[in-house]
């Protein structure tokens, strides 16, 4: 059970219950020259029906971000659209998705859940990939695949969001030691710059990025710096500022538990957290 400590962190890194708080945040954050990555909150349904209602709420978020103008993007899991149902649901929800993004300028990001949902999402995107170009893919470097299926994927021209990896070890799938997984992501790192023009370097880790600068000073890409809302905000605003390209992960909805639970396991202990509240303002 998730105490008062919790519910008032998890405020600072969801948006809100509803879209029209994710909205007001998102027009709020847009200002400062920071784009989105709206994600409605919910994951590993296994009911048709919670699905349905993700995929609509998803409609609502592109129409309502083309109304108002606001600048950035869809982030969805592939357990919310169907990958625990059936893979041809999954599929043609995310068509759908990638379709209504695609007449409303919008661009989809995979975002990458446990282990055994890998194969099916990177076999999805690759697949889209073929008639669409506003669609990217989350990479995690905890995963010991992830050079493979990255390569892969920039070898098929498709956007990577490079991130270290959420959802815990698995011995075998992952690498299980921090520093292991941050030498790997400097190496997928080192890769993007090498091959990719374009791509997400998505870390709070402030010397990770320091290193992504530095590449980005020895091979000119479009690279893009993201955060999830609520951790380092005031280090994002910096980066904005300075004129990189900066985007926030922005959640909306009831549905938090699960992504709060993720974020607790990873401040670790309370003196990150409340390091991270001292640190953090809104946007
Ligand atoms: C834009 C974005 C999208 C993401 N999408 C996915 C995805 O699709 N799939 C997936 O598995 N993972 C995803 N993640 C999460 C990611 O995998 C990591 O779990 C998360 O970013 C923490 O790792 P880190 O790279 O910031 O490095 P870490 O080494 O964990 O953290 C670096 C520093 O950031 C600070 N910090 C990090 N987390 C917290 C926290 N919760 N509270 C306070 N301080 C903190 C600390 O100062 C820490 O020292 C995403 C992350 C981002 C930024």
């Amino acid at each position: 059970m998730l105490g008062w400590l919790e519910r008032a962190m998890a405020g600072r890194w969801i948006a809100g219950p509803s879209l029209y708080d994710a909205m007001e945040i998102a027009k709020r954050i847009n200002r400062h020259r920071i784009s989105v990555m709206v994600n409605y909150l919910g994951e590993e349904f296994r009911r048709p029906e919670d699905v349905d209602e993700s995929v609509r709420t998803y409609a609502r978020v592109m129409k309502g971000m083309r109304a108002a103008g606001i600048g950035g993007a869809v982030s969805i899991k592939p357990t919310q659209i169907g990958l625990r149902v059936s893979t041809k649901r999954m599929e043609h929800n995310y068509a759908d998705i990638v379709e209504r993004a695609n007449s409303n300028g919008i661009f989809v990001w995979l975002d990458m859940e446990t282990p055994d949902t890998v194969d099916r999402t990177i076999s999805m995107y690759l697949r889209a990939l073929r008639n669409s170009s506003n669609i990217g893919i989350c990479i995690q470097s905890y995963l010991k695949r992830s050079h493979g299926d990255l390569h892969r994927i920039v070898g098929a021209g498709g956007t990577v969001r490079l991130v270290k990896g959420a959802y815990g070890l698995v011995e075998g799938d992952t690498l299980m030691s921090r520093q292991a997984i941050t030498k790997n992501y400097l190496e997928l790192m080192e890769y993007l710059f090498a091959h990719s023009g374009r791509f997400m370097i998505a870390t709070h880790d402030r010397a990770m990025i320091r290193r992504a600068m530095h590449l980005g000073g020895l091979h000119k890409r479009d690279v893009t710096y993201a955060m999830l809302n609520g951790i380092d905000n005031r280090y994002a605003l910096r980066l904005a500022r300075e004129g990189n390209s900066v985007s926030l992960y922005l959640p909306f909805g009831t549905r938090w538990v699960e992504y709060a639970y993720r974020r607790f396991m990873e401040a670790g202990h309370a003196r990150l957290i409340l390091h991270s509240l001292a640190r953090n303002q809104r946007l």
